[in-house]
């Protein structure tokens, strides 16, 4: 499945009542899955500089993946995450059963993503 971020893109930062909203994609894949088709870098920039997110959470596959592509999305997320400015989350998606076709999506807090199972 291909992912587009600009499709999701809105332009606006809004406060309502006081509360402060955000704008952002929770699931999307780069080339580091087997299914993503936008580099890295290349997604970062553009959640960042063209579609003016203000959070994202590159969530690549645990299987069928680039056998670093862990350890390369933490490094991404955080060389990305802009204090104040831009969150970038560290998540993956998990595969319980492939056979069963079962997907978790999973985040972290944290800027080493050790909170989370390592695929
Ligand atoms: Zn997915």
């Amino acid at each position: 499945m291909r992912y587009n971020i600009v499709l999701f893109s809105i332009f606006l930062s809004l406060t309502v009542y006081g509360q402060n909203i955000y704008f952002g994609d929770l699931h999307v894949h780069s080339d580091l899955s087997f299914d993503g088709h936008v580099n890295i870098d290349t997604l970062y920039n553009n959640a960042i500089n063209i579609a003016k997110l203000d959070f994202i959470c590159v969530t690549d596959h645990d299987l069928n993946s680039a056998n670093n592509s862990w350890i390369i999305s933490k490094q991404k997320a955080n060389f990305y995450n802009i204090p104040g400015i831009f969150v970038a989350l560290i998540g993956y998606e998990y595969t319980h059963l492939p056979s069963q076709g079962g997907h978790l999506i999973t985040y972290t807090y944290k800027d080493n993503g050790n909170n989370v199972c390592v695929p």
